[in-house]
């Protein structure tokens, strides 16, 4: 029998109020894999996300990670469990820098946190250099950076990104699809949920999201052969 993915939902039914968004979506990540999750706005990207995160207690459906059900487990839980979520604004304007990325670190060991923050400010130089200043200062890119440092600053095994691409130029989509890509080669899971096909380009495996339904599942290849949704998501003939 094939060993339990690293996260796995399934048949998660949320909403908002009497409003029901997500009907019946499940997803599953492996140990070192990249999962995009494609959708037209209002497909209910975010909110899956924020179920699968715990911002939103689903009504329905179970949640897995690491061989746990953490269907109604606290956010701080799992942050500490392994999993981290980047939401598309991704930090606190009113806060410095530094004090964005020790938020994102805040269940990690001091001396393990100190080496980790070198260690991303390395990856990071336009963000280091800027650390004292308040990330509202920072522009559109740099904000997107530390997000993305914030996010990456517990050592988490999974990391669930709203739209990085969301707001960007071509050229900070650039940067931000190589600063995922080495992340990747580091052994680290993604669930990308994004409206730009670019990251398709990262992933192994890949979804779609259409009226809170999973319509498709495979890979970045099947979903190319398919003409029906080539032509949703390429707009191509
Ligand atoms: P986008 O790319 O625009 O963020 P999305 O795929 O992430 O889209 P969601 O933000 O999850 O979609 O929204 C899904 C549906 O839920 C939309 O119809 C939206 O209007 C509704 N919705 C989102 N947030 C709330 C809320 N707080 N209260 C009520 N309805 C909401």
């Amino acid at each position: 029998m094939p060993s339990e993915p690293l996260f796995r939902a399934a048949a998660i039914e949320a909403g908002y109020g009497r409003v029901q968004v997500l009907w019946g979506a499940g997803v599953e990540v492996r140990e070192h894999e990249t999962v995009a999750l494609l959708g037209a706005n209002g497909a209910g990207k975010t909110t899956l996300l924020k179920v699968l995160c715990g911002l939103i207690p689903p009504w329905r459906g179970e949640i897995r990670f690491s061989g746990r059900d953490i269907t109604f487990e606290r956010t701080d839980k799992r942050v500490r469990a392994g999993i981290a979520y980047m939401s598309e604004r991704g930090s606190f304007p009113g806060l410095s820098v530094e004090e964005n990325i020790r938020i994102g670190g805040q269940f990690t060991p001091a001396a393990h946190l100190k080496r980790r923050m070198e260690e991303l400010y390395g990856v990071f130089p336009a963000i280091a250099e800027r650390r004292r200043g308040l990330a509202g200062s920072l522009s559109g890119g740099q904000r997107k950076m530390l997000a993305i440092a914030k996010a990456l600053a517990g050592s988490p095994r999974l990391l669930l990104m709203d739209e990085p691409s969301a707001g960007l130029s071509p050229l900070f989509v650039n940067e931000v699809f190589e600063v995922l890509r080495r992340f990747r080669g580091e052994g680290l899971s993604f669930l990308i949920a994004e409206q730009n096909v670019r990251f398709l380009d990262l992933a192994d495996r890949v979804y779609t999201l259409d009226g809170g339904r999973i319509g498709f599942e495979g890979t970045v290849g099947a979903l190319h052969a398919n003409d029906a949704l080539r032509r949703a998501y390429f707009g191509l003939k």
